[in-house]
């Protein structure tokens, strides 16, 4: 299977998405499927783990003005500045843009591909779907 036909789970569906008030919007191309991160970042950012879908820069097309904010050296967060939704994180190493899955108005054919960096996940709950499980991120094959 080529490398595209895994990231695109439908090339030609684009999703539509929108912070809590509708400053930003967005439309998305070629979502990969969605994963669930537990990472430090994602802890402290959320509360809790996030659900989010990959999306390569050139089929991500976004309207307002996104605040981007440093959260690593490497990664920044993307939040609408007049409700503070969390949207979009961006790592400079990375040819994707992860798009947190609440923001995205209809996740019709989006699956749940499983968990990421559940090292790094807070000891008061337990992963318990039976979904597939990487301490860091899954072997290169199966995102
Ligand atoms: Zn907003
Ligand atoms: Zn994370």
């Amino acid at each position: 299977m080529a490398v595209e036909a895994e990231v695109a789970v439908d090339a030609g569906k684009t999703y539509t998405g929108k912070c809590l008030c509708g400053a930003i919007t967005f439309e998305a191309k070629a979502l990969s499927d969605i994963w669930y991160c537990h990472c430090n970042q994602c802890r402290h950012l959320t509360g809790l783990y996030i659900a989010a879908a990959g999306v390569k820069r050139d089929n991500l097309r976004i309207k307002g003005e996104v605040n981007w904010l440093p959260i690593s050296e490497r990664s920044k967060s993307g939040q609408c500045p007049d409700c503070g939704s969390y949207m979009f994180w961006d790592s400079h190493g990375f040819d994707t843009i992860s798009i947190l899955a609440g923001s995205i108005d209809d996740t019709t054919g989006l699956e749940v591909k499983g968990h990421i960096y559940t090292s790094e996940k807070g000891a008061f709950y337990e992963i318990t779907d039976g979904l597939p499980q990487y301490e860091l991120y899954p072997p290169t094959g199966t995102r």
